[in-house]
């Protein structure tokens, strides 16, 4: 329910754009005006949370407990786990921090179905993957995270599905969405620290359909610890994927 002081912005959207014949649109986060072919102003826009520094591989945020102090240099920034070994992924291209309002919008989206956050939040992650891959190949193709059936006839959609078909749209990019099913329903991992929700989600993922393509990327919302997106990558491997990317809305910031 909007609050009377929200409900006075929105008003003076509508007479401004009335008084002056134009099309204007309410800003998704404050409400103030915006162009109607943006969902959030330039203000919102530009105060997004960026990721700051955070590990060149997989893009999990520097705190002062994982050191960064150690780090003598800023080339090759690599977080604890990714310089003790490899990664089951390639890239890892993430948009935005995991913090207010960007955390909001993804609650909102995925359990109360507001999807008007999709276009801002994935024009965020195509602007940011623009800038990663000016100098290297693009995947070939997109596969988002799936969904045991059961939750997503509880949920009705699988959000990571959404932000791929969008994100594909916008890039022209193909998005296969059937070619892998995830096996067993588990309990929202949120809580659970890495090594926990390896293996819970070990074996979680089968092939569906063959998998034409030797570079995807693999898409979802949010990148917690990478277990999830790990676990399918080495699904995806073991039946032949060689170069395989992570593209996330938003990365958490480490869990001890
Ligand atoms: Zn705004
Ligand atoms: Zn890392």
């Amino acid at each position: 329910m909007p609050s009377t002081s929200q409900l006075k912005k929105l008003s003076k959207v509508y007479i401004w754009s009335i008084f002056n014949h134009a099309k204007v649109a309410a800003c998704l986060l404050c409400l103030d005006r915006c162009h109607p072919a943006d969902s959030l102003c330039r203000q919102c826009r530009m105060n997004l949370p960026k990721l700051g520094l955070a590990c060149d591989k997989c893009r999990e945020p520097f705190t002062f407990d994982n050191k960064i102090t150690e780090q003598t240099h800023t080339e090759n920034l690599l977080c604890t786990r990714c310089q003790k070994g490899k990664r089951a992924f390639d890239d890892c291209v993430i948009a935005l921090q995991y913090a207010s309002p960007v955390a909001e919008m993804l609650q909102r989206m995925k359990y109360s179905g507001h999807l008007s956050y999709v276009k801002p939040l994935t024009e965020k992650l195509t602007s940011t993957l623009e800038a990663h891959y000016a100098d290297s190949p693009w995947p070939q193709a997109l596969i988002p995270v799936p969904m045991h059936w059961w939750k997503l006839r509880k949920r009705g959609f699988n959000q990571a599905d959404i932000l791929a078909r969008h994100v594909g749209k916008q890039l022209s990019l193909p998005v296969l969405s059937r070619s892998v099913t995830k096996s067993y329903h588990k309990q929202a991992q949120m809580s659970l620290n890495a090594k926990k929700r390896r293996q819970e989600i070990r074996g979680g993922f089968r092939i569906r359909r063959p998998i034409p393509f030797r570079h995807v990327a693999i898409v979802d919302d949010v990148m917690t610890t990478g277990a999830t997106a790990e676990e399918l990558c080495h699904t995806l491997r073991s039946h032949g994927t060689e170069q395989i990317d992570i593209w996330c809305i938003a990365r958490t910031p480490p869990y001890s």
